[in-house]
C-alpha cells in the first residue's frame, strides 16, 4: 500500500497550488484529477487575458495554467489524470479514496480541491447534433482564430455566451445572438459591447434544426424559432453555451460526512477544516463568510488547507512554511535561476 501524506482531488487551481505548498512542507503528495488535463475551470477560458491575480502581469489564462502547473511540479508530485474520486471512507486512521478506474489510494489527510465538481456542457437536444461537434458545433472556444472572417450563431444569454461573443467580435465576420428568454442575463456592459457593435440579438429564439451542407459533415444553416415565427439564418459555426451540468458524485462513507451548504458546499470550520478531521478543502468547494471566489482566494484555502493537513499528521511541525527567502528548499533551486 502507498500510503501519502496528502491527496488533493482536483487539479484546478486550488489544487495545483495546493501541491506546490504541500511539497514545501516535505509532504509526499498526490493530485487525483478526473479530466485528462490540469487546470480546472480556467481550461474554459483559455484566451480570456487575466488581470485580476495579484503580481503577476496580464495574461492569458492558458499561460496561467501553464505557470500553476509548472509550480505546481516544483517538488514532483505524484499525479493521476483521467480518474474521478468516487468515495472516500477512513481505515484504520488513513483515507482510503476509490475511482472510477478500480484503482484504490491511501492517505493520510485529504484536501478537497473539486471547485463546483466535474462540468459538462448542457448539449444541445437536436437528434444527430453530435456528429457537427467534429466540425462547426462547438460548445467552448479553445482559440478565438479558428472564427476568423467566420459567420458565428452564438446561442444563450448568460455571461459564457455573452462573453465570447463579445471576444468574438474581434474576429468574426459576423456574430448573431440568440437566447429563449426575453431579455438577456449577462452583465450589462457586455451587452452593451454587443449593441454597440449592432450584433443582432434574437430573443424569444430557439434552435429549431440544423441543416448540413451536401456533404453532410457541417452545419450550412440553422434553422430558428422565434416567437412562433420560423426563420433561417446560414452560418460558418454554431456557438452553443447553455451553461453546464455539474457531476457531483464524489461521496464520503457515513462515518465522515463532512457539514454541507446547499447540500454541495463543504463548510469550513476555520482554517479550510472541513468537520471531519483530517478533511480539509480549498478553492470554489469551499463555503464561509466572506468567501472570495476568485482565483486569488484558492492560493489563501490551499496555503491553510495545507499548513493544517501538516499539523494533523504532525502537532508539533510549524505552523506556516518558512517564506521564500529564508526557505532552505530555495537555495540551490535560486542558484540554477540566477544562473540563466
Ligand atoms: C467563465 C469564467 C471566467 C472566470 N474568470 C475569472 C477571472 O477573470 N479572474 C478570477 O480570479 N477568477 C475567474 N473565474 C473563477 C475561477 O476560474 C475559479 O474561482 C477557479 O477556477 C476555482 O478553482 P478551483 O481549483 O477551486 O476549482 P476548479 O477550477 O473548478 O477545479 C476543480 C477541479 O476538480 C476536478 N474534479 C471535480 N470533481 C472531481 C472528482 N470527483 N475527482 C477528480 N477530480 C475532480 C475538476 O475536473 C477540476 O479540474 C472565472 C470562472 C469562469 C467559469
Amino acid at each position: 500500500m502507498d500510503l501519502y501524506d496528502v491527496t488533493i482531488i482536483g487539479g484546478g487551481p486550488a489544487g495545483l497550488y495546493s501541491a506546490f505548498y504541500s511539497g514545501l512542507r516535505n509532504m509526499k503528495t498526490k493530485i487525483i484529477e478526473v479530466q485528462p488535463v490540469l487546470g480546472g475551470k480556467v481550461n474554459l477560458y483559455p484566451e480570456k487575458v487575466l488581470w485580476d491575480v495579484g503580481g503577476l502581469p496580464p495574461m492569458q489564462a492558458q499561460q496561467f495554467v501553464q505557470n500553476l502547473i509548472d509550480q505546481a511540479n516544483t517538488f514532483s508530485p505524484t499525479i493521476c489524470l483521467n480518474t474521478k474520486v468516487e468515495q472516500i471512507k477512513k481505515q484504520d486512521e488513513r483515507f482510503v479514496l476509490s475511482t472510477d478506474s478500480g484503482e484504490v489510494h491511501y492517505s493520510k489527510t485529504i484536501i478537497v480541491a473539486v471547485g463546483g465538481g466535474i462540468l459538462n456542457p448542457i448539449k444541445l437536444e437536436i437528434d444527430g447534433a453530435e456528429k457537427y461537434e467534429m466540425t462547426n458545433l462547438h460548445y467552448t472556444i479553445l482559440g478565438l482564430e479558428r472564427f476568423r472572417n467566420k459567420r458565428v450563431l452564438v446561442s444563450g444569454g448568460g455571461n459564457g455566451a455573452i462573453d465570447w461573443a463579445v471576444e468574438l467580435l474581434a474576429v468574426a465576420k459576423k456574430v448573431v445572438v440568440i437566447y429563449r428568454k426575453d431579455q438577456l442575463t449577462a452583465h450589462e456592459s457586455q451587452v452593451e459591447k454587443l449593441k454597440e457593435h449592432g450584433v443582432p440579438i434574437m430573443l424569444n429564439a430557439e434552435i429549431q434544426s440544423l441543416v448540413s451542407n451536401r456533404n453532410k459533415n457541417a452545419i450550412e444553416q440553422v434553422v430558428i424559432s422565434q416567437s412562433g415565427e420560423i426563420t433561417s439564418l446560414e452560418v460558418d459555426d454554431v456557438l452553443i453555451s447553455h451553461g453546464y451540468n455539474r457531476d457531483v458524485s464524489l461521496t464520503f462513507a457515513d462515518e465522515i460526512q463532512p457539514i454541507r451548504k446547499d447540500d454541495y458546499y463543504l463548510v469550513s470550520k476555520g482554517q479550510c477544516k472541513t468537520s471531519v478531521p483530517g478533511i480539509f478543502a480549498a478553492g470554489d468547494i469551499i463555503s464561509y463568510d466572506d468567501k472570495v471566489h476568485l482565483l486569488l482566494g484558492t492560493f489563501q484555502d490551499a496555503v491553510l488547507a495545507v499548513n493544517n493537513a501538516k499539523l494533523y499528521i504532525d502537532p508539533q511541525a510549524d505552523k506556516c512554511a518558512m517564506v521564500s527567502s529564508h526557505n532552505d528548499k530555495f537555495i540551490e533551486k535560486n542558484k540554477e535561476l540566477l544562473k540563466r
